[in-house]
């Protein structure tokens, strides 16, 4: 089980992620601006968060930037959910500090898939985490990032 932070401002796709996500088992945080992501994120130290690009209050990238600089939170994985992946897109996601990226619209399968592999790569410190999967024991990869 993941306890996964969600911040999207847009109902429609809130809802398709939290019921992705709780159908799978895992449990979502909701926020709908990134200052309360970011609020949430420290309170609750998920194991994954999901960010939205755009974003009311902020750009979701800055938002990832906020949280990377954060040494709490940093070990975080973050991924960018975005409408567009043009090349130089990629690029900015992954300098803002995001750990993946998935686009919209959300596909059941692949978006599950995206989320689970990301956090397997990132296990979380929280004592007795992910203690149901598998993920961390067999996953794990040589390096750490
Ligand atoms: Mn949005």
């Amino acid at each position: 089980m993941l306890r996964v932070l969600i911040i999207e401002d847009l109902p429609v796709n809130m809802l398709l992620m939290v019921a992705i996500l709780e159908r799978a088992g895992h449990q979502a945080i909701e926020a709908e601006t990134a200052e309360a992501g970011i609020k949430l994120a420290r309170e609750q130290l998920p194991d994954v968060i999901l960010m939205d690009i755009q974003l009311p209050d902020m750009d979701g990238l800055a938002a990832t930037r906020i949280l990377k600089a954060d040494p709490l939170l940093q070990a975080i994985p973050v991924i960018a959910v975005t409408a567009y992946a043009m090349k130089g897109d990629e690029d900015e996601v992954f300098e803002a500090g995001c750990d993946a990226y998935v686009t919209k619209p959300i596909r059941y399968k692949e978006f599950l898939a995206e989320l689970e592999a990301v956090a397997a790569r990132h296990p979380p410190s929280r004592p007795g985490a992910l203690s149901d999967s598998a993920h961390t024991t067999l996953r794990r990869p040589p390096t750490d990032h």
